[in-house]
């Protein structure tokens, strides 16, 4: 049997079906048989890949892992977990929400001149001041502290909501039990 040249892939399958290849096959016995060949195989592979999968498999397979949640509860424990990112993310909310207002309201004192009475009270002769210097001294101390870091004070009211919100992070990865 002389050895055809005809090189192509010989896909039987309907859909792939060339008319061309239809007419060689019929006149060339090498690429019929080539042809035959290739169909054997393909349908063996085919039928392997075809499995069917037991209806209590699932079952058998998570039985054999210890611990493991069966589906049902599964879903459960990630509603559990959508619940908890939710809590999280509205206490980042809330929290956000205090410190623009904070924030906000530092941003009102500057405008209306707390700063202005804050410079004063230091020097201001009310009684309460008075009081407040004669039995708690170091409070001379505070009150000039305070307009010394109003500027810095507001970087430090950053940096902890910043570490608010870090810390108050959903981590579903840890503590699912929570
Ligand atoms: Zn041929």
């Amino acid at each position: 049997m002389k050895r055809c040249e005809h090189r192509t892939n010989y896909d039987l399958r309907e859909e792939a079906l060339d008319p061309q290849l239809t007419d060689h096959l019929d006149t060339c016995e090498s690429c019929a048989t080539r042809a035959r060949r290739a169909e054997a195989f393909d349908t063996v592979v085919r039928s392997a890949m075809i499995t069917t999968v037991p209806d209590d498999l699932t079952a058998k397979l998570l039985a054999l892992v210890p611990g493991l949640m069966p589906p049902l509860m599964v879903r459960s424990k990630h509603w559990k977990l959508q619940r908890r990112a939710f809590v999280g993310l509205s206490g980042v909310a809330s929290i956000l929400a205090i410190g623009l207002l904070v924030y906000g309201l530092f941003l009102l004192a500057g405008a209306v001149g707390v700063e202005q009475w804050l410079a004063s009270a230091s020097t201001w002769p009310g009684v309460a001041i008075d009081w407040l210097y004669r039995h708690i001294p170091s409070s001379r101390s505070v009150v000039a502290a305070l307009i010394a870091v109003h500027q810095p004070l507001q970087w430090i009211i950053l940096l902890i909501l910043i570490w608010q919100v870090w810390e108050r992070m959903p981590l579903p990865n840890k503590q699912q039990t929570a």
